[in-house]
């Protein structure tokens, strides 16, 4: 949709985060008036399977969200839309080998750690693989996620795990970075994939990350740097690919400054770029949210109406 990127230009002009709310509320009226709950989307969901009739319905309601919406932004860019269309079982991805198998898990996590949750997948960078620990998606369970606005656990654990691939320059190889730097680079390596998966606030994200398997062992300070510093990247533009390539080469963490100098650089040479100097960053962050938001409402009407249309 036009005028919806999530990306600052030069002259932009003023945020107008009112309309943005406005827009949010009139969505929410709408959603919750309009359209059918999330139990009679399930229902209607097993009588068009019956009919032989979901697959026309799921495509229409995939091509009229990509067409519609920016949901499918984030996941274009790590090159998975192409999962929605032919099936996550299908989906062959050309940056690294996908594995599903929901009973992994027992081999990697339980054996020497608890988790406070259970971890979604891994990305084992020497053999440049995503491991998932769940059976591939499947694209009911898309449709009865997308109708309450949000994607199935399963394929967040996929966005996750894809955006680690990005931050791997040695990936497939065996080259091994020294344990203290892996340790160094992870709380930004997580904040990119929490923000890819999820799409959080500063606030949130930090929150999210804190107590997850991956960020046991790493600072507090270090994690809210990076659960800022991150989104901040994003919201001026930079690509996944770009920030994490960033992420994969930084080596400094500085303590008394509490920041990740060459992260700081990137960020202060952009903003002089875009004329941005003092820039409000929670305003960014709040519209770069609303805007998420919004994304998700029309997603959900969009697959309600579909569902509720008459074939
Ligand atoms: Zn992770």
């Amino acid at each position: 949709m036009e005028n919806q990127g999530e990306c600052l230009s030069p002259q932009e002009p003023e945020i107008n985060l009112e309309a943005l709310r406005k827009t949010v509320f009139d969505l929410r009226n709408l959603w919750q008036r309009e359209g059918i709950s999330q139990e009679e989307a399930k229902t209607r969901i097993k009588e068009l399977k019956m009919k032989g009739e979901f697959d026309a319905v799921y495509q229409r309601s995939i091509e009229r969200i990509k067409k519609e919406t920016n949901f499918f932004r984030e996941i274009e860019e790590l090159g998975l839309l192409s999962g929605f269309t032919v099936g996550f079982k299908k989906f062959h991805w050309d940056k690294a080998k996908i594995r599903w198998n929901p009973l992994h898990i027992e081999r990697i996590f339980f054996s020497d750690t608890v988790p406070w949750r259970r971890p979604m997948g891994h990305y084992d960078y020497r053999k440049n693989l995503v491991w998932l620990y769940f059976w591939p998606t499947k694209k009911e369970e898309i449709l009865e996620y997308l109708v309450d606005k949000d994607l199935p656990y399963s394929l967040k654990g996929l966005l996750h795990e894809a955006t680690h691939a990005f931050q791997c320059k040695e990936s497939g190889k065996s080259k091994q970075e020294p344990e203290n730097l892996r340790l160094l680079k992870r709380p930004l390596g997580e904040s990119q994939a929490f923000m890819n998966q999820s799409g959080s606030t500063f606030e949130d994200l930090f929150e999210e990350m804190k107590g997850t398997v991956s960020c046991r062992g790493v600072k507090d300070n270090q994690l809210l740097y990076s659960s800022k510093a991150i989104p901040k990247l994003a919201i001026l533009g930079l690509s996944v690919q770009e920030i994490g390539d960033l992420v994969s080469q930084v080596n400094v963490w500085d303590e008394e400054r509490e920041i990740y100098p060459q992260i700081e650089e990137v960020i202060r040479g952009k903003l002089k770029e875009l004329s941005l100097e003092n820039p409000n960053w929670d305003e960014l962050d709040e519209e770069r949210c609303l805007k998420r938001t919004i994304d998700r409402l029309r997603t959900s009407i969009i697959v309600r109406e579909e569902l509720a249309r008459d074939n």
